[in-house]
């Protein structure tokens, strides 16, 4: 991988993107933009991004800030545990470590929801320290680079890649380096459709270019079926307000409001019996949807009963709609109950 670094660095000089975590690069720039980036594309994460960094723009804003001010934050950008982690690990660095987040790769990966990746980026690029950021951008244009068809998600794979990848890192340069390699991996040798080998830096070196095979790149291994969930959610209103509750504070969507929801699909007697049961005291049911939402392990189908109530239940909490717009942040998997037209 030795003769990469040149004709990569010497591309990133001309062609580099200017986004607005390049401006500034501050390990808590790169870090919050890093985690937003694995969960979207970089034009739909910038808004996010400079509503976040004005919002919190030091480790110890994040670290103070309420924890539904947090959500409305992330709202869109999905995983909250991400950015409860980010909280959790922003905690660790104003305690330990003065409100900067450590110059020190294995003190960076021991916070609480820095992987490798993310401690490789913020390291190589706010701190130019020799680490890579190995990402799925990486491993695709590596395993083509090289004509190499072992999987891309085998551990063993990904840490000999990282060694190789370490001494290749230019004194100087480590930052340039790795944003480089996620720059060529986002825009020409690019993971939808073929790569733009005629205007690639490293179409010399290549072995897929050289023998037609880009195509064959990145092997992965068969996935797992991912595991199927029947639920039955309430949309419950009553004089203007929709009946939410907080999830427990583990497993999926720790700690977020929710609707209503029971496991396995009621009919409509079913439904309306079990909001007289909570003591909501249903007086129209207006329709039922089905919807369908996919997490990265499980699938819930899900059927949404709509019903008016008389009685604001104390076993739910009745947000107004404008509670709905400041601090009750629901997950996009109920969201899209409330967006629905009724
Ligand atoms: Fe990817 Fe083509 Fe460049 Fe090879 S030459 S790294 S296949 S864009």
């Amino acid at each position: 991988m030795q003769p990469i670094a040149a004709p990569l660095l010497q591309w990133f000089q001309a062609n580099k993107r200017l986004l607005p975590f390049r401006q500034e690069p501050s390990a808590y720039h790169i870090w919050v933009s890093e985690i937003m980036l694995q969960q979207t594309r970089v034009a739909a994460a910038i808004p996010y991004y400079n509503r976040f960094i004005a919002a919190l723009p030091t480790p110890a804003d994040l670290a103070v800030c309420e924890p539904d001010a947090l959500r409305k934050l992330w709202q869109g950008l999905g995983y909250y545990n991400r950015v409860n982690n980010m909280q959790k690990a922003a905690r660790i660095v104003c305690e330990q470590y003065g409100g900067d987040l450590p110059a020190d790769y294995d003190a960076l990966r021991s916070l609480p929801g820095i992987g490798d990746y993310t401690a490789g980026a913020i390291a190589s690029i706010a701190f130019g320290i020799p680490a890579p950021a190995v990402d799925g951008n990486v491993l695709r244009v590596c395993a083509r680079v090289l004509d190499d068809a072992t999987p891309i998600d085998s551990a063993a794979h990904k840490a000999a890649l990282t060694a190789a990848l370490s001494a290749c890192y230019p004194a100087g340069r480590c930052g340039d380096f790795t944003q480089a390699l996620m720059e060529l991996g986002a825009m020409v040798c690019v993971p939808n459709g073929a790569p733009k080998c005629e205007s690639c830096p490293l179409q010399e070196l290549c072995l897929a270019n050289a023998h037609g095979t880009w195509e064959k790149y990145p092997v992965k291994e068969a996935k797992k079926a991912k595991r199927e969930e029947e639920k039955t959610v309430f949309y419950l209103t009553c004089d203007g307000c929709l009946a939410v509750r907080k999830r427990e504070s583990k497993g999926l969507l720790a700690g977020l409001w929710e609707l209503p929801n029971v496991e396995g699909k009621l009919d409509a007697a079913q439904a309306l019996l079990f909001a007289e049961k909570a003591g909501c005291e249903p007086s129209e049911l207006l329709k039922s949807v089905e919807r369908v939402h996919v997490f990265t392990h499980i699938i819930w189908r899900m059927r949404c009963y709509y019903i008016v109530c008389k009685e604001k239940s104390p076993e739910f909490v009745w947000a107004s709609d404008a509670r709905r717009k400041t601090d009750v942040a629901l997950p996009t998997a109920f969201r899209m109950f409330v967006e629905e037209e009724i």
